[in-house]
């Protein structure tokens, strides 16, 4: 019916009366799949009977009228001539093995991603191996096994293989904790400047309005940007010029998006500390984490040379945030510790990091903490009006009992629930038998609210 009625279907479909039959038809397709328009690793038989297909229903994940046939992938030999390592848009580097060509399943294959070094290491991968290469799901290739290993070749490296270096920046690399990936941790890598600018121009990052994936996409594609901070030099001209379209059929950006994003721009110099932090896209430096190291630092200059940093990664007991007495008195949360610690001086120290920063001071933005307090407040206590006065507090006050014990507190006063000799004062509202009493008798001085109140202000 589908084809009376002009739908198109997936061709070759081949019609089989008995089990030999639909074995003789999933050969002939195994054997004439290569010279299909499309890549195929399998053939479906389906029975078209539909008072049949009933009679066999379903079991409780697919019917029983339909299965489908795997044919073994085609597999060959060849020779892996030497690895590549690319640097994904967010940073990852992927090991890409070179081959000597080979036809296999219908076209020639000269590369297979080895995924990391993990799979190299699982499979023993050397450079001038001979492998047995397939291609998975027949789409992508893949090195299945070493069949022998060339003479005197040592075990592979990736980490050596780019002498610790981004080979599209040479910024400095690193294996996140429970990954196996190495990724690039260069906020300025031209690699990966679409994810970085578009991250740059996030809502919690910098909130830079009408820059998105597009535009981030059009700026990198023409050479205007290969990190965010080239953004700071555009010209809103050259925004309102930018083609997002293609050469044939073009589509400006336009002068009044130009004008909005110059002004976005703008606005984000003075955007606060952590902001900025959050924006460079650092592995493991989320909103938390950035807002606790604005915490601790004033500027974005003070952190390269961070001395609490550089105490985190010195003392490395896991304890080192109470006990270390330097470290102590920061109180520093779990959003930074020797990860992010890591992370952020290995940037900062690598000649990437230095090149970042001088751009920061080229353009002189410095940007500031708007949560600076690294050692919590030790007030005077002893100076404030009820400094070294415990009270008890009974009956019912004009306000919540919590409120008027934090009132007391906030004055330097504690506030204890039973009454004894210590006891300086009762306040006592509405009420309030049995303490009211016992203060009595103990000779504790009574207070009602407005004397209470009084007593607050240091009269
Ligand atoms: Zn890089």
């Amino acid at each position: 019916m589908l084809a009376r009625l002009g739908i198109p279907q997936n061709q070759p479909i081949l019609n089989a009366n008995n089990l030999d039959e639909v074995l003789a038809a999933v050969a002939r397709i195994n054997r004439e799949r290569h010279a299909l328009d499309y890549g195929t690793d399998g053939a479906v038989i389906k029975i078209l009977d539909r008072a049949e297909r009933e009679q066999l229903g379903f079991t409780s994940r697919a019917p029983r009228w339909a299965a489908a046939y795997k044919f073994l992938p085609e597999q060959k030999e060849t020779t892996l001539n030497n690895i590549l390592i690319q640097v994904g848009r967010t940073g990852v580097l992927t090991p890409v093995a070179e081959l000597t060509p080979v036809l296999i399943s219908g076209s020639t294959v000269s590369r297979a991603t080895l995924h990391n070094q993990d799979e190299i290491d699982r499979k023993d991968i050397r450079l001038g191996a001979s492998v047995l290469i397939e291609k998975a799901g027949e789409i992508i290739p893949a090195i299945v096994k070493v069949i022998r290993h060339a003479d005197g070749a040592a075990p592979y490296s990736l980490y050596d293989s780019v002498h610790g270096k981004c080979p599209s920046c040479g910024g400095p690399i690193s294996q996140e904790e429970g990954f196996v990936a190495w990724r690039c941790t260069n906020f300025a890598c031209p690699a990966q400047a679409v994810t970085s600018i578009k991250h740059f121009a996030a809502r919690k990052a910098l909130d830079l309005d009408g820059l998105g994936e597009i535009v981030a996409e059009a700026l990198v594609r023409h050479g205007h940007c290969t990190t965010p901070l080239d953004l700071f030099s555009l010209t809103e001209e050259t925004l309102a010029n930018l083609n997002l379209g293609t050469e044939e059929s073009p589509r400006r950006f336009g002068e009044k998006n130009a004008a909005k994003v110059i002004a976005a721009l703008e606005a984000a110099k003075s955007k606060p500390l952590h902001r900025w932090l959050y924006a460079m896209g650092i592995r493991q430096l989320g909103e938390s984490a950035a807002k606790e190291l604005s915490r601790i630092h004033r500027t974005l200059s003070e952190i390269p040379d961070s001395p609490v940093l550089a105490e985190i990664l010195r003392d490395t007991r896991p304890t080192a945030k109470k006990q270390n007495e330097f470290l102590a008195k920061y109180s520093i949360t779990g959003d930074v510790g020797p990860a992010v610690a890591e992370t952020i001086v290995t940037f900062f120290n690598s000649e990437a990091g230095r090149h970042t920063l001088a751009r920061f001071a080229e353009l002189g933005i410095d940007p500031v903490s708007d949560n600076y307090l690294p050692i919590a407040a030790e007030a005077d206590l002893s100076a404030l009006p009820l400094a070294g006065k415990t009270f008890v507090i009974t009956g019912t006050l004009s306000m919540d009992r919590d409120a008027m014990k934090e009132l007391i507190e906030a004055k330097g006063g504690k506030v204890s629930g039973s009454v004894s000799a210590k006891t300086s004062y009762v306040l006592a509202g509405e009420g309030g038998g049995s303490k009211r009493d016992k203060a009595e008798k103990l000779g504790v001085a009574i207070l009602d609210e407005a004397a209470m109140l009084t007593l607050m202000q240091g009269e």
